[in-house]
This record gives C-alpha cells, sequence and structure tokens, in this order.
C-alpha cells in the first residue's frame, strides 16, 4: 500500500540471547502474523545499518565500540539481563538503521503516513553510554535525533507505551525541549525510574511526561491517557513527527509486568495515535520495543499496524476520563501545559 512502510532485517534473528524472553523467537512470531496477512499490504523493506554518525548523535563513539569488541570476542553478558552474541552488533546496526529508515521514509521526498521499524534488540532503556535491559542501542531515541537533525523536524514527540519506563530515552532528551516524551509504565517495576515528578531539567523542564500506573492497570487506564493527557499535549505542541515507543508487555498475557491491556486495548490506544498523528497533520512512526507473550505480541504489533495503516482511519475511540488522567492533567496545567487545565 503507498504511504505505508515496514522496515525489518534478518540479522534480528542473529541477536543471540539463549533462554531469555527477549529471543528471536518474537521476530518470528510477528513476522509470521504479518505474512500470513500479507503484510497488511504495507510495503516491506529491508533496514539498512545504521551509520556511525546517525548513532554518534546519540550514543558516544565507546559506546558503539564497546558493543562492537563485545561481539566480536564472541558475546558475553552486559548486565543481569542484557547479552551480547557474535550476531548483536550487526543486529543492533540494523535495528537503529530500521528507526532512521523510517524517518526518512516519512520526513524524506516519499513523505509516508506511517511507518514501523520491527527490529530487536529492543532500544528504550539504553541511555547514551549504557546498554541494559534487553537493550544495546536506543533507536526511538536515534529516530527521533535524525528527523531533528537530518529532516527538518522542529519537534518530535515520542509516546512510549511499553510498560517498562522508557529510562534511556527520558534520560537522552531529559534537558531537552525539542522532544516531548511521553511515558506510561507500570510502577514500581524494572528499572524504578520515571515517577511523575520526573519532568526534566533546564530547558526540557515539562518536555517529560511521566504517567507511572500501578499494575492491574487495563484498557481504561491506559486509553484514557492517551486520549485525555497526550492528545490535548500533543495538540499543544505541535510536533513535527510522532514516534511511538511501541512495547506490547503492558499486555494480560505478558509474563513480565502485572497490566492487564487487552487486543482491543492495543487497538483503541493504535487507533488514538493514529488520530492525533492525523490531527496533527503529520505522520506516525512505529518502533519496536518490547513484549514477550509471542501471542500478545504479534497480535499487537499487527493490531497497530493495521489502525496505523487504515483508510478511512478507525474512529478514535472514546475514552472516559480517568481519575489517574485527570490527576497528570491537573498537574502538567500547574506546570508548562496550561491548555491542560
Ligand atoms: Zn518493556
Amino acid at each position: 500500500m503507498p504511504g505505508l512502510v515496514l522496515l525489518r532485517h534478518p540479522s534480528s534473528l542473529e541477536h543471540d540471547t539463549g533462554a531469555h524472553p527477549e529471543s528471536s523467537r518474537r521476530i518470528v512470531a510477528i513476522e509470521r502474523a504479518l505474512s500470513e496477512r500479507d503484510w497488511l499490504g504495507w510495503d516491506m523493506r529491508l533496514s539498512p545499518a545504521a551509520s556511525r554518525a546517525a548513532i554518534e548523535a546519540v550514543h558516544p563513539a565507546r559506546h558503539l565500540d564497546r558493543i562492537a569488541a563485545l561481539s566480536a570476542r564472541g558475546g558475553g553478558m552486559i548486565d543481569m539481563d542484557t547479552i551480547a552474541s557474535p550476531g548483536s552488533y550487526e543486529a543492533a546496526l540494523h535495528a537503529a538503521g530500521g528507526a532512521v529508515a523510517l524517518v526518512d521514509a516519512l520526513l524524506g521526498p516519499e513523505g509516508a503516513a506511517a511507518a514501523a521499524s520491527l527490529h530487536r534488540p529492543p532500544g528504550h532503556h539504553a541511555t547514551a553510554g549504557r546498554a541494559m535491559g534487553f537493550c544495546l542501542l536506543n533507536n526511538v531515541a536515534i529516530a527521533a535525533q535524525h528527523a531533528l537533525d537530518s529532516c527538518g523536524a522542529r519537534r518530535v514527540l515520542i509516546l512510549d507505551w511499553d510498560v517498562h519506563h522508557g529510562n534511556g530515552t527520558n534520560d537522552i532528551f531529559d534537558d531537552r525541549d525539542d522532544v516531548l516524551f511521553c511515558s506510561i509504565h507500570q510502577s514500581p517495576l524494572y528499572p524504578g525510574s520515571g515517577p511523575a515528578s520526573d519532568a526534566g531539567h533546564g530547558p526540557g523542564e515539562g518536555f517529560t511526561v511521566n504517567m507511572p500506573v500501578p499494575g492491574g492497570s487495563g484498557d481504561a487506564v491506559f486509553c484514557s491517557l492517551v486520549e485525555h493527557v497526550v492528545r490535548p499535549l500533543a495538540i499543544a505542541y505541535e510536533p513535527d513527527l510522532v514516534l511511538i515507543s511501541a512495547g506490547y508487555d503492558a499486555h494480560a498475557d505478558d509474563p513480565l509486568a502485572g497490566c492487564v491491556v487487552s487486543d482491543a486495548g492495543y487497538a483503541a490506544l493504535s487507533a488514538s495515535v493514529r488520530a492525533i498523528a492525523h490531527e496533527c497533520g503529520v505522520p506516525l512512526g512505529i518502533v519496536l520495543e518490547g513484549g514477550y507473550d509471542l501471542g500478545a505480541l504479534a497480535r499487537g504489533v499487527a493490531i497497530t499496524l493495521e489502525a496505523a495503516g487504515a483508510q478511512p482511519a478507525h474512529a478514535a475511540p472514546e475514552a472516559a476520563l480517568h481519575p489517574l488522567a485527570a490527576q497528570v492533567r491537573e498537574r502538567l496545567a500547574r506546570g508548562r501545559w496550561p491548555s491542560l487545565g
């Protein structure tokens, strides 16, 4: 289908984590589900490796060199959760490259309406200088930085709906106002960061919007936060690009967390974000993060692509104003976002 671009690369299968929830089986499950549906009509492309320049706009060279060296000597543990294998460096380069190519498809001459980068390792826990939480390079941060540096974007909105806090992305853009980072995440949960009080620093104050939610939160909470917080924020912020750090581990079936979002919830969230991008008149990029129940993950990705590519768009869902969303609105309205009052 014109205007819908899906980026993938077989190197994602060569990041060998052994008996680990973040395994190559995730990509196999996603691609099987999508191929059974003829890729939903999306134009499938092989992701190039990211250039060093695109990666080094976010990560210091020594970070990349360390991953390269660890892969070259056969791999090993980076921390308790995070592993590199001989194929990990290539996989990470292409995961970052998919995120860069996604931005080029959306903001370059092609002007795609939506694009998805479906790779592993995921990225949102990686800080500028540290691989952690299954993540080596911060793919969505590299995408946002590329949009700002090379594609004429002035402002990028990232919505991270992975159930874990995107501490790496939060950290990378902490003191910046050209990226509005919004995260919905279960708390307490790994990595333990992302309290509501962490709202960015210096010129970035107010441009980090952390929305921790308790375990057991489901469709009502997630959808209300997107419709009643992220939507008005996006309208006030006027981004040139909307990116989703798309994890599917807030699903009720996920083994690593305790939220209870359903398939219908992901459909509603996806339709909401599509509608937000449409209202802002900007394209939508989807960058895969976590999701560890293979069925929920594969269905979730297909659901998001279906909503992102729907013509005409699915109606934005009705979402009641949940008390948690009302609290976040009040807090933001007292700070940099009076229009949310
Ligand atoms: Zn996660």
